[in-house]
């Protein structure tokens, strides 16, 4: 039996009239990611082209409508919201909507997080941690500083490592992320585990997905972790446990270390009976699934008036194409990914 699909509990607290988001599959829509930029200060090689063509500044919705937008989703039965991107923390004024969006935990919001590639943690932290952010996931897939830049071409391990250690002494807690990639990582996964666990983090290995064109061949970086988990084993002794935060990580206790590993299988196990999650990208378009192109446009209901109702009707709308799963299957013939958007205009 599947534990993971999300309910709406007894306590949850929808607002007066407002319809909880249940989609056809019976699954309850309470968590709610949203892209607030598609814009990034690294080009990871797996993610983007080096040359990207970003969004016009004036397509994106203010971070005004972001928290309009936010709040409606709040009134349907969304507990928990994840800021993401590109890089979160590169949109001007950022902040500004942590503290809107903080100001809701406990109204509603259960929890605010982020996913971020760290290089500007070091300066926000403590106002993450003072707005109600107690957990964020930073992006880090090498600790060999050479093989950082590149992996991420912009990218400064320094500043990213800087941006750990002021998020921990913030007392923000962090989940590391690495994305496995063959014959350029998976060699020193068992290092960036020792590193994560010994740091009190835990860390989740993520398989790469077919999202976006890049400027190089996805089926040479591509490795599956079932592969990367027999090799941990040869090493480390894994034992499956029941840890959950809501995302699609299938968690393990590494004996050795006392710490959790995490595996994201989206190629090789299909997690999405479990899927309690919409994303919301930075112009008001609402993803209903990560691998599937099917969109909402909510930007229009938010401009049409300041009634929320249409808001509402427009979010109903959309829960009911919620799709059952994702596809991702690599277009060999044409040699083009299954979703043609980057992974960074809806976040991770
Ligand atoms: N810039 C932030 C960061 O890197 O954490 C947030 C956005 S980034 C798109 C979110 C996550 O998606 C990162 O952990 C990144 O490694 C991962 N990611 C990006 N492209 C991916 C792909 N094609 N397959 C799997 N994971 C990917
Ligand atoms: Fe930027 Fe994150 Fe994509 Fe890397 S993975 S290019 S940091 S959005």
């Amino acid at each position: 039996m599947n534990t993971r699909i999300g309910t709406i509990g007894a306590a949850s607290p929808l607002a007066a009239g407002a319809h909880p988001m249940i989609d056809p599959f019976g699954r309850a829509v309470t968590y709610l990611r949203v892209s607030v930029t598609d814009r990034c200060d690294f080009r990871c090689t797996y993610c983007m082209a080096e040359n990207m063509t970003f969004l016009p500044k004036k397509d994106l919705l203010t971070l005004e409508e972001l928290d309009r937008l936010c709040s409606a989703f709040i009134a349907k039965g969304v507990r928990k919201i994840r800021l993401t991107g590109g890089e979160p923390l590169v949109r001007k004024n950022i902040m500004y909507l942590v503290r809107r969006l903080g100001e809701k935990i406990g109204s509603g919001l259960d929890e605010l997080t982020l996913t971020t590639n760290g290089s500007q943690l070091s300066r926000h932290a403590e106002e993450l941690y003072e707005f109600g952010v107690r957990r964020i996931n930073v992006s880090l897939d090498t600790l060999d500083p050479d093989k950082f830049r590149k992996i991420t071409r912009w990218g400064d391990f320094a500043k990213v490592m800087e941006g750990i250690d002021a998020a921990q002494k913030a007392g923000i807690q962090i989940k590391l992320n690495a994305v496995a990639l063959k014959e350029f990582n998976d060699a020193e996964i068992p290092d960036l585990l020792r590193f994560a666990h010994g740091r009190g983090m835990d860390l989740t290995v993520i398989e790469t997905m077919p999202m976006g064109e890049i400027d190089e061949d996805r089926t040479d970086q591509y490795l599956p972790l079932s592969e990367l988990r027999a090799d941990l084993e040869g090493q480390f002794t894994l034992t499956d446990i029941d840890y959950q935060t809501g995302g699609p990580a299938r968690y393990v206790r590494v004996t050795e270390t006392g710490g959790r590993l995490g595996f994201i299988t989206p190629m090789t196990h299909n997690f999405c009976e479990s899927c309690n999650r919409v994303r919301l990208t930075c112009t008001g378009t609402l993803y209903m699934c990560l691998g599937q192109n099917d969109a909402a446009d909510l930007r229009a209901a938010l401009r049409a008036t300041e009634d929320d109702a249409l808001l509402h009707t427009a979010i109903d709308e959309a829960i009911t194409r919620k799709p059952k799963g994702h596809d991702f299957i690599i277009d060999r013939t044409h040699n083009r990914p299954a979703v043609a958007r980057h992974m960074s205009v809806t976040g991770g």
